[in-house]
């Protein structure tokens, strides 16, 4: 069972990758296509301030959620994956992620003694998800966050994100404002 999550998990990592990099050649051929986000979304927790973090900071700055909202100031600020409806209209979050601390102290000790060269391909959240770390998750439409390696029932089918989205890579709406690196903290 392990084995099959691990392998499920580094299939949905690498068919996410792939499909950004698929989408992001389609643009312009296509204008009705998505186009590959320029940010990953974040929600506090706290107060409900939404922003983004640029995907394309260095992987060396790279920030793991919980990171400190830039508006209230508690760490509580999560990744938020959003989705176009099928009927159309703005994105809607789908599910949230985030990290335990000891996890973070893991992927930052794995991220600062690693080359960077390396770091490219091995990045510490997809070598951590290959090895059963994957981080805590939570569904827009629930109020618990839970460990999908831990507790794999309450994962939700792939399939539903087929059924309800146009698309299945997350999309980051152009009306968040997208932070600046050194505005946002870890701690
Ligand atoms: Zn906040």
């Amino acid at each position: 069972m392990k084995r099959l999550i691990t392998v499920l998990t580094v299939a949905c990592v690498v068919a996410g990758t792939m499909g950004v990099v698929w989408l992001a050649g389609c643009n312009g051929s296509n204008s009705d296509r998505p186009k590959a986000p320029k940010a990953q979304a974040y929600l506090c927790e706290s107060c409900g301030h939404k922003f983004g973090m640029s995907l394309s900071i260095p992987v060396k700055q790279k920030l793991f959620p919980p990171i400190v909202c830039p508006k209230c100031g508690k760490r509580t600020a999560v990744r938020a994956y959003l989705y176009v409806p099928k009927g159309g209209g703005e994105p809607v979050i789908y599910r949230y992620e985030k990290y335990t601390d000891k996890q973070i102290e893991a992927m930052e000790k794995y991220r600062d003694s690693t080359p960077v060269e390396q770091l490219q391909f091995e990045d510490p959240e997809t070598i951590f998800a290959m090895e059963q770390d994957a981080p805590l998750m939570k569904y827009a439409d629930e109020d618990k966050w839970f460990n999908p390696a831990k507790e794999p029932a309450k994962s939700r089918p792939f399939s539903e994100l087929q059924t309800r989205f146009k698309n299945i890579i997350p999309v980051f709406p152009e009306s968040w404002p997208i932070e600046k690196r050194d505005n946002l903290k870890q701690r």
